[in-house]
């Protein structure tokens, strides 16, 4: 074994072998943070807005950008938005990160899981349709690994029963559904800007509201429920009327932000052409199957490449053995003990549980790194 190991090194760089995530440090970002450090505001000031501006220009110029600390704010920032209360049920992808769904039982929701799509693992329509009731005040979509959901489907299913649909897209910058960008397609879409997100501030989010009316009341929740503009300019009113908390993006983030939107697309391309790498070299192998791939109406952000394996336990040791890290990153929500218990109504979740992996895809990688790695798991395990 360690002599089969040896050979097969030569053509990974990096002593630490080929890990999972790398966060992506853009090159001007040392200057960029420099600026703000040097300046009068590091808290929420004028580099949040030019963010959120750069933002909307990029990716969302229907709707309204609005940055918060944490992708996990932002998705808390529109359920607030949207409505949810105590006791109002509502529909979460049970496949996702817990920060999807953590929100939710602060507010004291009921959440009802949907299971996943065998093909993709984004949330199943089918499901969906089946558990809305009159109680049902949102549906929540994720779209895993950044391949997009069904948006058509669960639209007109949200329109249907007058509810708000929100995506989570911590996944998907960059994705397009139907030539429509993610990010102005729902009434709320989340992003995240975690340390091993597309773009990293550190920690750092961003929430799209489409309905303008929103807006106003969005940003005051933002910050403890105060018309910050009007405090700043010396009108404000001195009372607080609504339950805010303390949601905003800070300039040091948002100066790491701009920089990383400077070279989005490169880093867009650099992740799609990894992917798309991995395809060449899995699809149509025996006993793997890849995910998010061979759709034609939407397009790939390519955050994860995720892949259906028997013996899932031997590839990971065996690709530990070849220095190449994998894991399952997210796991079914259900099996956490908040979250009241696995449930048993989501067969296809069941059927994939024990065998979806996570391959290493992230900017420090190159095209001969996937090859590699594709060579090391179709020698077989
Ligand atoms: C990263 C992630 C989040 C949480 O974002 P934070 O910025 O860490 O709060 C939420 N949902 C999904 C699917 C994620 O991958």
């Amino acid at each position: 074994m360690k002599d089969q190991h040896m050979n097969e090194m030569p053509l990974m760089k990096e002593e630490e072998g080929i890990v999972l995530f790398y966060p992506n440090i853009p090159s001007n970002a040392v200057e960029e943070v420099t600026q703000v450090l040097h300046s009068r505001w590091i808290g929420q000031g004028p580099k949040v807005a030019q963010f959120e501006k750069e933002f909307e220009v990029r990716f969302c110029e229907q709707n309204t950008a609005l940055a918060v600390g944490s992708g996990t704010d932002a998705l808390h920032l529109a359920y607030i938005l949207a409505g949810v209360e105590a006791g109002d049920e509502v529909i979460v992808p049970v496949f996702t990160c817990t920060a999807t769904n953590i929100p939710f039982l602060c507010m004291g929701a009921k959440i009802v899981f949907a299971d996943v799509d065998p093909e993709t693992l984004n949330i199943s329509v089918e499901h969906v349709r089946r558990l809305i009731t009159k109680k049902t005040k949102a549906i929540v979509c994720v779209h895993y690994a950044g391949l997009p959901c069904d948006m058509d489907e669960l639209k007109e299913i949200a329109k249907e029963a007058n509810i708000a649909l929100i995506d989570d897209a911590a996944h998907a910058l960059g994705a397009t559904y139907k030539g429509g960008k993610i990010g102005e397609i729902t009434d709320f879409t989340m992003f995240s800007f975690q340390a091993i997100k597309h773009i990293t501030t550190g920690d750092g989010g961003m929430l799209t509201i489409k309905n303008p009316e929103l807006v106003e009341k969005a940003k005051r929740i933002r910050w403890f429920g105060i018309d910050r503009s009007a405090k700043q300019m010396g009108n404000w009113e001195n009372d607080i009327r609504e339950v805010g908390y303390k949601y905003q993006m800070n300039d040091i983030a948002a100066a790491l932000g701009i920089a990383a939107l400077a070279e989005f697309d490169q880093t867009l391309n650099h992740r799609k052409s990894l992917f798309a790498e991995y395809e060449k070299h899995l699809v149509g192998v025996d006993g793997i199957k890849l995910i998010g791939t061979g759709v034609k109406d939407r397009e790939h952000a390519a955050w994860l490449c995720t892949v259906i394996v028997n013996r899932r336990q031997e590839l990971m040791s065996k690709l530990r053995a070849f220095n190449i890290e994998s894991s399952q990153v997210h796991y079914r929500n259900d099996r956490y003990t908040i979250f009241g218990g696995r449930r048993s109504d989501l067969p296809n979740m069941g059927a994939v549980e024990d065998k979806y992996l996570v391959l290493p895809l992230h900017g420090k990688m190159t095209i001969e790194n996937v090859a590699y790695i594709c060579k090391v798991i179709k020698d077989g395990w």
